[in-house]
């Protein structure tokens, strides 16, 4: 699932610019955390960074043809070791093994690198152990450490790092991943936007009443060309019964919002990419007869019952409010 070391130039652009000015002036550190969510390419950048240190032909990128690289790719690098969690933990066995192997004479070339995946899942023992380890920098050693879960590490470990933060995955890119999965165009269109990786991504496609609020929601909307009351019975049967806690009525709200949003885009740029394409008959017809005065202030109550949300309103009074308030706007602007 992950994308291959030759992409990171292009996909993580700021923070490849970064450890390349490093690299070149050696002043990359001796261990190095590198974060972000699943799908952000974490593995791909250490790859990198190893390649572009151990190249025999490095410009600003790695050769991608020199034997360290294509050792480095394959997985075969005898100086570049990788640690992953056997069943649910990282154990000290693993760390202590990880150790021996590093104090070994080097083979391949004199720098030595370890990689350990999801590094938050080092139990106590091991963990203290690598960071004894990283106590004691040696000039030939580079940790590099990958996690999804920086805050679940040792303190320690993290302060210990340089810590390097992947960026979020493109809502475009994350669409095309999506529907590469068999996700239907529209519903990966809507998740794209609201989740930061492939993995929340999925799980949301999967979850029933993430569905069903997608669904309310454009209900909701038809409803409101028809008139107050009508948008009041649908908010009742659809939307009102899927706001059980704050956490699902926010993204409700996250989801009307996206729609007002999308109105917007097709307003200013007939064509624009949407959120929920299946609607974009209905949302250029809303577009045609709203002014942008009115879909601010649609958008801007929408908001605020985000805000209300957050000060414990009740949540049927609030959507309920809010449905006035989305409809009023035809006769008060
Ligand atoms: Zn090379």
């Amino acid at each position: 699932m992950d994308w291959q070391a030759t992409q990171a130039p292009e996909r993580q652009p700021r923070l490849v610019a970064q450890i390349t000015r490093m690299i070149q002036n050696e002043r990359l550190s001796h261990a190095l955390l590198l974060t972000g969510d699943q799908g952000t390419g974490k593995l791909a950048v250490a790859h990198f960074i190893i390649q572009l240190t151990l190249c025999e032909n490095a410009q600003n990128v790695p050769c991608e043809t020199c034997r360290p690289c294509r050792l480095v790719t394959s997985g075969n690098h005898l100086n570049v070791h990788t640690i992953e969690p056997d069943g649910q933990f990282i154990k000290r066995a693993q760390i202590d093994q990880l150790i021996h192997e590093l104090s070994k004479t080097a083979r391949e070339s004199s720098r030595k690198f370890y990689i350990v995946h999801d590094a938050h899942r080092m139990n106590a023992s091991s963990a203290n152990a690598l960071l004894k380890f990283l106590e004691e920098p040696t000039s030939e050693v580079t940790a590099i450490l990958l996690t999804n879960q920086p805050h679940a590490l040792l303190p320690t470990i993290r302060s210990r790092c340089q810590q390097m933060t992947l960026q979020p995955v493109p809502p475009e890119q994350l669409k095309m991943q999506l529907m590469e999965q068999n996700v239907s165009e529209s519903m990966a269109s809507t998740v794209s936007k609201l989740a930061s990786s492939l993995e929340d991504a999925l799980a949301m496609v999967e979850e029933e009443e993430f569905g069903l609020a997608r669904k309310g929601v454009l209900k909701l909307m038809e409803a409101l060309e028809r008139g107050t009351a009508h948008a009041l019975v649908q908010a009742h049967e659809h939307v009102i019964p899927l706001l059980k806690d704050k956490e699902k009525a926010e993204r409700v709200l996250d989801l009307l919002l996206f729609a007002y949003r999308d109105i917007v885009a097709n307003k200013a740029n007939p064509g624009s990419s949407s959120t929920f394409p299946d609607k974009s008959a209905l949302w250029e017809q809303i577009a045609m007869r709203s002014t942008f005065e009115q879909l601010t202030y649609q958008l801007e109550h929408i908001m605020k019952a985000r805000r209300r949300l957050h000060q414990n309103a009740n949540r049927t009074l609030l959507m309920e409010q809010l449905v006035i308030e989305l409809r009023e706007v035809n006769s008060v602007v």
